[in-house]
């Protein structure tokens, strides 16, 4: 009951409440050892049309298969969770924002490469991702809007790619 309440029913990835228990606990962490820590937040493209053109089931089946296909390629200490509709949070500790974006990029280079079926159909999906490391100074939900802010850029310059989140300018005095 209690993995239960903190998973996503459709995906089996953590929910937004299981997520942000695991985020916490990394944040302090990362603070009292003083060790990086990343967030990839990524949401699937035009996914409105997957659904207009395949129904609402159609559009659940792209969520499962997209969500294994990241999923698997993530380290056993990384967290991924669902953290909205066709919204996707994932932690990577120990990782700077640098060494974060390389893996954002390989995951979104590995959806935009993977054909996706549905009744005999060929679906092609792509993901805007935006990525931005732990700054503990300014807390938890600081870096999680940071990381939101860079897919909203992502979306705006065009979709199907990574946006690493403004560094803050203390950290290039
Ligand atoms: P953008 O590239 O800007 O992200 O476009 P979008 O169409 O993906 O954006 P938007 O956030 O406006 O639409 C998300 C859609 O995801 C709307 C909603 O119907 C769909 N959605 C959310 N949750 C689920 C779900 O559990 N199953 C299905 N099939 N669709 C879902
Ligand atoms: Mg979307
Ligand atoms: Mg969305």
């Amino acid at each position: 009951l209690e993995q239960e309440s903190k998973t996503d029913p459709l995906t089996h990835l953590y929910n937004r409440r299981g997520m942000l228990e695991l985020l916490t606990r990394e944040m302090t962490r990362s603070k009292r050892y003083n060790r990086p820590c990343s967030l990839i937040m990524c949401d699937i493209d035009y996914f409105k049309t997957i659904n207009d053109k395949y129904g609402h089931d159609g559009g659940d089946q792209c969520l499962i298969a997209l969500s294994q296909l990241l999923h698997q390629q993530l380290r056993t200490q990384d967290a991924m969770s669902r953290w909205g509709g066709e919204e996707f949070l994932i932690m990577l500790p120990e990782t700077n924002q640098q060494q974060a974006m390389v893996v954002a990029d390989k995951l979104r280079q590995s959806v935009a490469q993977t054909p996706f079926h549905y009744r005999n159909q060929r679906i092609a999906l792509s993901i805007t991702a935006g990525v931005a490391e732990f700054d503990t100074r300014s807390g938890l939900e600081a870096s999680i809007e940071r990381a939101d802010r860079a897919l909203y850029q992502g979306k705006q310059n065009g979709r199907n790619r990574c946006i690493a989140a403004m560094q803050l300018v203390s950290e290039w005095e």
